[in-house]
């Protein structure tokens, strides 16, 4: 080596996640291991794809292949791959740097949760740094593919503070990297104990690995087997190696057809939502393959936008070999596969909602939004889709879940319409006088509690025939059978009511009106069919949009005390009947989510109590 060394510090975050890897008590060491060979296996996949294009390669006659030696005299465990390898200022980007997804999801779960650390880092994985958790040093020589790039690089850190670069001659392509133990995790220098964690990961890694000279892996195309042929713990341990997860999936699809494609899918959902810690969307997961051989690596396009939380692996057999990136998205075959496995995704969900509510419950907590973007944005799946919203209703116990067939499943056969309601949380739905017109005719009534279920639930529009309608609308008709018990005013005084209170309101108001819905409470705020519902309002607002006044309707009930009082008040005490008025219309439009302004609000009551007192 030469004597030329230039030191370089870490980057904070970088300083930070070591500090954090090596003075974790994450007990699961063995993860370094395959993250190392995951990083060989993904040099070597680019090395393999810029075979098809590119001409000229420093020490073109190396085979693609992992290669790993122990030495417990030296106490090492080394880790060799012919792959791309780094230039100078890639070592300093790739490893000096926090660029990699996993890392800074890690970091920012870190600085979110009070969760123990240990368990954090089994959940993201952070990467080339996973090797100082058992590292007294670790070096990195490496040797770029580029013919002229040139260097042949040592890169040495300790973990601490910083790292050096030093040219090291006579590296052959791609990276080496060699782990000094420390004393302490000496049996990372045993063949046996490196071949163990070896012995079920390394055999979906699709190029050969060597351990000590000895081949540890066939290549295996896990996807093309029979499902007979393949256990339980092969799945896992293939999902582990194709998602870089640390878990176990939440489902899997094992998929094959002859006809009309010849097809083999596998794909796997995550147990956790790979965005819960990001603000933008993930890359898509599923790769495409024709016949074992990899043709894009989780291309867009390949499945729908919604999708994009599976990981997995499509094969078709009818692929040209050749097909372009650019050109993928545009072919009608791809767009076949697309549809095909899709539609066989939400049919082996729909089953797995069905074999255990529970475990689809779950998922749903974490994936609804997944579902309600591909019902807003995917008209070709929207019914499909619909079968897997869940909900609460006025039919569930709090915390219990239900969907849209249960609800068909359980309505009158007479009933044309699904009725819902958007509200923040089930108790502010049930303190407010929507839901008695509903529950005293018996009919079922969704809570949706998410500011975008307003937005899918108009996308959806329609289930099973029947159209899902927000029973905070003013174009309901309900059947009057049902019609509530009590004597209600007689059809002048309440015309009169009506007009005093219209006249008193004016423009904040469409329509006063009498009404059938309402049981215990005197008065309620619809919207107009052609108004905008308050909680589309209460999205637009926090997106600064102008959203002006929404004129309701104020239905009033016939029936109720409070309203027959305000009759006779307003010919016997009309200052005390306007301020009554006001504090009814508030109120309505408190329980709407519409109220404004409630400043004035605590000085009409005191008002309001004076009078009456
Ligand atoms: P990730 O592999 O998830 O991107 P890592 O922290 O493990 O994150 O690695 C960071 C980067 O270092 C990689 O993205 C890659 O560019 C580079 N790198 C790591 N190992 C190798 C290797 N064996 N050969 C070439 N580049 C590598």
């Amino acid at each position: 080596m030469s004597d030329q060394s230039t030191s370089y510090a870490f980057q904070a975050e970088v300083q930070q996640l070591l500090d954090i890897v090596i003075n974790s008590l994450y007990t699961d060491k063995d993860i370094f291991v395959r993250e190392l060979v995951s990083n060989a296996s993904d040099a070597l996949e680019k090395m393999r794809r810029l075979q098809l294009t590119e001409k000229n390669f420093f020490d073109s006659d190396l085979p693609l292949e992992i290669n790993m030696t122990t030495d417990d005299k030296a106490n090492t465990f080394t880790i060799a791959d012919y792959g791309i390898g780094m230039t100078r200022d890639e070592i300093v980007q790739n490893i000096g740097t926090i660029a990699h997804s996993g890392s800074k999801q890690f970091l920012r779960a870190m600085s979110e949760s009070e969760q123990k650390e240990s368990n954090l880092i089994g959940q993201f994985g952070v990467g080339f740094y996973s090797a100082f958790m058992v590292a007294e040093d670790v070096k990195v020589y490496s040797r770029s593919w580029q013919p002229e790039a040139g260097e042949h690089l040592c890169w040495t850190s300790d973990g601490k503070t910083g790292y050096e670069i030093e040219e090291a001659p006579g590296q052959r392509r791609g990276c080496k990297i060699v782990v000094q133990l420390k004393k302490e995790f000496e049996e990372f220098a045993k063949d046996y104990r490196i071949k163990s964690i070896l012995e079920t990961y390394s055999s979906f890694v699709p190029f050969p690995v060597n351990l000590n000279g000895e081949r540890v892996n066939k290549i295996e195309a896990v996807w093309l087997k029979n499902k007979s042929e393949v256990s339980d713990e092969d799945y896992t341990e293939f999902y582990k190696f194709i998602a870089h997860a640390h878990d176990e999936p939440a489902f899997r699809m094992h998929f094959s057809a002859d006809a009309p494609l010849s097809i083999n899918a596998l794909v796997f959902t995550p147990k956790e939502n790979p965005e819960k810690m990001l603000s933008g969307p993930v890359d898509p997961g599923v790769s495409l393959y024709c016949k074992k051989v990899l043709i894009a690596e989780q291309p867009k396009g390949l499945l729908p936008e919604w999708l994009r939380f599976l990981k997995g692996v499509i094969d078709s057999a009818d692929l040209p070999l050749n097909i372009s990136r650019e050109s993928m998205q545009d072919s009608a075959l791809v767009q076949k596969i697309n549809r095909l496995i899709t539609k066989r995704f939400l049919k082996s969900l729909e089953g797995e909602a069905k074999s255990d509510e529970a475990k689809y419950d779950e998922f749903y907590s974490k994936f609804n939004r997944f579902i309600k973007e591909g019902i807003a944005m995917d008209f070709d799946h929207r019914d499909a889709l619909a079968k897997l919203l869940r909900f609460e209703s006025t039919f569930t116990e709090p915390g219990k879940l239900t969907g849209l067939q249960g609800y068909i499943d359980r309505a009158k056969d007479d009933q044309k319409q699904i009725y819902y309601i958007i509200g923040p949380s089930r108790e502010s739905i049930e303190a407010g006088p929507y839901l008695e017109a509903f529950t005293a005719r018996g009919l079922e009534v969704i809570f949706f509690y998410d500011a975008i279920d307003d937005y899918v639930v108009n996308a959806l529009a329609k289930f099973e025939e029947k159209d899902l309608v927000s029973i905070d609308r003013d174009d309901i008709s309900l059947d009057d059978a049902a019609t509530p018990e009590g004597e209600a005013l007689d059809e002048a005084t309440s015309t009169s009511l009506c007009d005093s209170i219209k006249n008193q309101l004016g423009d904040r108001v469409k329509e006063v009106r009498m009404g059938e819905r309402l049981v215990d409470s005197p008065a309620i705020a619809l919207t107009p069919d052609d108004g905008m519902n308050a909680q589309v309002r209460q999205m637009m607002k926090q997106m600064n949009q102008d959203v002006g006044v929404t004129k309701v309707i104020l239905e009033l009930n016939p029936r109720h005390e409070v309203v027959k009082k305000l009759a006779a008040a307003y010919s016997a005490k009309p200052e005390l009947a306007e301020l009554v008025t006001a504090q009814i219309f508030d109120n309505a439009l408190l329980s709407a989510g519409l109220l404004e302004e409630s400043k004035d609000m605590v000085k009409r009551v005191y008002d309001i109590i004076d009078q009456a007192l």
